[in-house]
């Protein structure tokens, strides 16, 4: 008996995991390869000592029907819980939503049963033979051949293993694409940062754009402050130098976790941290023949989580249209 066709996924974030399970309920073979140690991409959650601090994305919403139902399943099984319904005063009554002990147990959740490769960085994607329709290079030598591919890091990364092989048209409609940067400084602390109920600011003046206390969000044990700088900031920082942009970071949040300094403070640099300029469709189908090569992520239609989320469940969709039913 013949088997199923297989297919490639480069990304473990929300939108390569959305696209693997999607693919896999349909009955393809799927292996989904990732270049960072653990799951999530940018739904990323960090341990520091005793601490717990979510430093990508920081909750999600729901606006359609599908994220619903997945946040229905994630809430009846305790993989997710209401955090708060918004973060002004008076908060304007949206529910926002988080991992039940950080953003990262969304990732694991979406993750479960699928055949995942971690710190497995793709290099070079290529046309394969009768076989394989496609052959992926890893940095450590592995080889993955698939009858198709779903390509999910941020753009630029994209660009780098499909820009020669697709045509023209998507290599502009990819290069269209750009993110803004975000800095991110996380700080345990030795005393409550006395943020007020929920534990975060959405800030829109100076140079922070969000302060959280992840004890107050439920996710640590310990006083630990995530604090992003927004993308103005973040880009006239990004050159400083780690020692200078801890400094600044920590400087312009003083008026929020006090003048002691922390007892350890780290850097993260989302060089990739949001769309400024997205793909107005939910995928890109950049090879678009019956192996495809499918683009997706949350620069394709909406940003954020759910945006995320849509895009890898249509890069599936285009997958399975083009490669056929399984059964
Ligand atoms: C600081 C910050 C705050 C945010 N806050 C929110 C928020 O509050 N609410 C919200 O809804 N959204 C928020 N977001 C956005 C949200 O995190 C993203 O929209 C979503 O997680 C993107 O998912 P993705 O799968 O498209 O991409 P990613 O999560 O970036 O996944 C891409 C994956 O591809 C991998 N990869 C890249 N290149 C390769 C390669 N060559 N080989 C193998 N693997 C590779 C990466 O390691 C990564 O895991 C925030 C993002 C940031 C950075």
């Amino acid at each position: 008996m013949r088997q199923p066709a297989s297919v490639l996924v480069v990304g473990a974030g929300v939108a390569g995991l959305a696209a693997g399970g999607r693919l896999a309920d349909s009955g393809y073979r799927v292996t989904v390869v990732d270049k960072a140690r653990g799951v999530g991409g940018r739904l990323a959650t960090r341990r520091i000592g005793a601490a717990r601090l979510d430093h990508g994305a920081q909750f999600f919403t729901v606006r359609g029907a599908e994220m619903g139902a997945l946040v229905e399943g994630w809430l009846a099984r305790g993989v997710a819980r209401e955090w708060c319904r918004g973060f002004r005063r008076p908060p304007d009554g949206n529910p926002r939503y988080v991992g039940a002990t950080g953003m990262t147990d969304l990732a694991k959740d979406l993750a479960g049963g699928l055949d995942v490769a971690l710190s497995t960085r793709v290099e070079t994607l290529s046309p394969g033979d009768d076989e394989h329709g496609w052959v992926a290079h890893s940095d450590r030598g592995a080889t993955f051949g698939a009858d198709a591919v779903v390509l999910t890091p941020p753009v630029p990364q994209t660009l780098a293993l499909v820009g020669t092989l697709c045509t023209p048209e998507a290599r502009d409609a990819l290069r269209a694409v750009s993110y803004t940067p975000t800095l991110a400084l996380l700080a345990v602390l030795d005393e409550d940062p006395g943020i007020p109920p929920p534990g975060a600011l959405q800030l829109t003046e100076g140079p922070l754009s969000w302060v959280a206390d992840n004890r107050s969000k439920g996710i640590s044990p310990v006083p630990a402050v995530t604090v992003h700088a927004g993308p103005r900031a973040s880009a006239g920082w990004w050159e400083l130098g780690s020692e200078a942009t801890m400094a600044a970071l920590l400087g312009a949040a003083r008026p929020w976790i006090g003048s002691r300094d922390p007892l350890e403070a780290q850097l993260v640099r989302w060089r990739y941290a949001a769309p400024d300029v997205s793909h107005p469709d939910r995928c890109l189908v950049a090879v678009d023949t019956e192996r495809p090569v499918v683009c997706a992520g949350d620069a394709f239609g909406e940003p954020r989580v759910e945006g995320a989320l849509l895009s890898g469940l249509a890069a599936a969709g285009a997958v399975i249209q083009r490669l056929g039913p399984t059964r």
